[in-house]
């Protein structure tokens, strides 16, 4: 569904320009300000490895023009960070977002794990009903939301919902932002339109509207909820989309029987109950996983036992899912993956393995690794620095929370900078304490209202914050218990 656009309102004679004097110590510094593009001096994070010393140049219309440790000399002409003791990043793509519950709080755990997510949303078999608020959609909550994942790092999202400007939804055309172009992914959360609370086993008897292997196919990407829960029944819901032979009785012209839709456009949301022998059916087809651990513990108490996808060569990406079940964002995410692997699977994911899940491979679940996930030239310059002392640089970025964020750039344009960065000489920004940090926020034509007026209009509405502390407020568990 698409959502009406805002009315623009005057946002520039609110926040008037501040004056950008250097007030605490950053990492990052400026040290010109042309306006004929952006050079970028750190270490360069890439899927084959960090580059030291490494360069990044943005060309006037926000694309990458060069990667690497020698492609330029001309600094006149341009806006030079010298971010020698930081980590250049992609900016995090977050591959499972429902956005608009952003104003839905993390759950109160109650202590229950269920078997299936239709035993939450619709308290079916003894559980309790979880999903109890009214549905609605509200654009101001989804710009709040959307402000939290992007203070967090995050550029791009699959969220089901969205608003204008902020992070790009890469699900809505109305969503891509300058530089991308149709077509979107396709994000979907009943593909066997089981909405109703549906429980199958040794059939498909789903609803009447069950996405078909045709349908699927001709999508950019599909990215389903499958096989959420643990048991046989939402086993059957992957057997239904991945075994044609299964059931061949139909309910109707429509409905009732299996498809097979493991296709490499495919994402499987959760995929929780897959056995081992449906992961390799997975691999085979090389259809990939977006995998939601936080939301997955919290609710089933269990999540997937993510060394041996890896180890079957599936592409797995990261999703929040939803504020009230899983992560505030993709770093708290990343936190909850690798606490879950090394903790209790004894399997501890290496730094690179986690930016990858919110980079290049999260781009590939989008169907737009041409375009965004990696710093190579002719990518749109969705990026991020991070400051921080790890040894490992890809930890600067997978160990970060909002305060380590020195800077965000989506399309070449700047939307945080740290302000110890120093002088940027940019109009319309606003200054926020982040984690004791002063970042100026840059978006002036993202938002129709500062960005303090925002903050304490949704604080006073009891809206979860979109400036978060290093461990957010009710953070549902990362604990297995099962
Ligand atoms: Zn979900």
């Amino acid at each position: 569904m698409q959502i009406p656009r805002f009315p623009k309102a005057v946002f520039a004679s609110l926040v008037g320009i501040v004056s950008m004097t250097a007030t605490v110590d950053a990492s990052c510094t400026v040290t010109r300000n042309g306006s004929g593009g952006i050079l970028l001096k750190g270490t360069v994070l890439t899927p084959e490895g960090a580059i030291n010393d490494g360069q990044v140049v943005i060309g006037g219309q926000g694309l990458i023009e060069c990667v690497g440790r020698n492609c330029f000399d001309q600094e006149q002409a341009v806006r030079v960070f010298d971010c020698s003791d930081s980590a250049i990043s992609p900016g995090f793509i977050n591959t499972h977002e429902h956005i608009e519950f952003a104003h839905i709080a993390p759950l109160e755990d109650i202590g229950e794990r269920v078997d299936h997510r239709h035993d939450w949303r619709q308290g079916l078999r003894g559980f309790t009903r979880r999903e109890t608020w009214r549905y609605r959609i509200v654009e101001r909550y989804i710009q709040w939301g959307e402000l939290r994942h992007l203070l967090s790092g995050t550029t791009s999202i699959i969220g089901g919902s969205m608003a204008p400007g902020l992070t790009r939804n890469l699900d809505f055309v109305d969503g891509l932002e300058a530089g991308l172009t149709a077509p979107t992914a396709y994000a979907d959360t009943f593909p066997l339109d089981d909405a109703s609370g549906i429980l199958r086993e040794g059939d498909c008897n789903y609803g009447p509207s069950a996405v078909t292997r045709q349908e699927v196919s001709a999508l950019n990407s599909f990215v389903a909820h499958v096989a959420e829960g643990i048991d046989g029944a939402a086993e059957n819901e992957f057997r239904c989309l991945s075994d044609r032979s299964f059931d061949l009785s139909a309910e109707n012209e429509r409905s009732g029987r299996s498809t097979d839709i493991v296709l490499p456009n495919v994402s499987f949301v959760h995929a929780l109950a897959l056995t081992n022998r449906d992961l390799d059916l997975v691999a085979s087809h090389g259809a990939k996983i977006v995998w939601s651990p936080r939301s997955n513990i919290s609710l089933y108490g269990k999540t997937l036992d993510i060394t041996s996808v890896l180890n079957k060569g599936i592409v797995v990406a990261l999703g929040t899912d939803w504020l009230p079940s899983g992560s505030a964002s993709l770093q708290r995410e990343i936190a909850c993956a690798a606490q879950v692997a090394g903790e209790h699977l004894k399997k501890p994911l290496p730094a690179k393995s986690l930016w990858k899940m919110v980079t290049i491979n999260a781009a590939k679940v989008a169907g737009m690794d041409d375009n965004i996930g990696e710093l190579s030239p002719g990518k749109v310059a969705d990026i991020v620095v991070f400051s921080g002392a790890a040894p490992d640089p890809f930890a600067m970025a997978t160990n970060s929370d909002q305060s380590t964020v020195e800077l965000i750039l989506r399309g070449g344009k700047i939307l945080l900078a740290d302000d110890g960065i120093g002088n940027l000489s940019l109009s319309d920004c606003e200054r926020v304490d982040i984690g004791g940090r002063s970042k100026r926020l840059c978006l002036s034509e993202e938002l129709d209202i500062p960005f303090s007026r925002f903050a304490s209009e949704m604080k006073k509405r009891g809206i979860y914050p979109a400036v978060l502390p290093p461990l957010p407020a009710s953070e549902p568990t990362c604990i297995p218990t099962r």
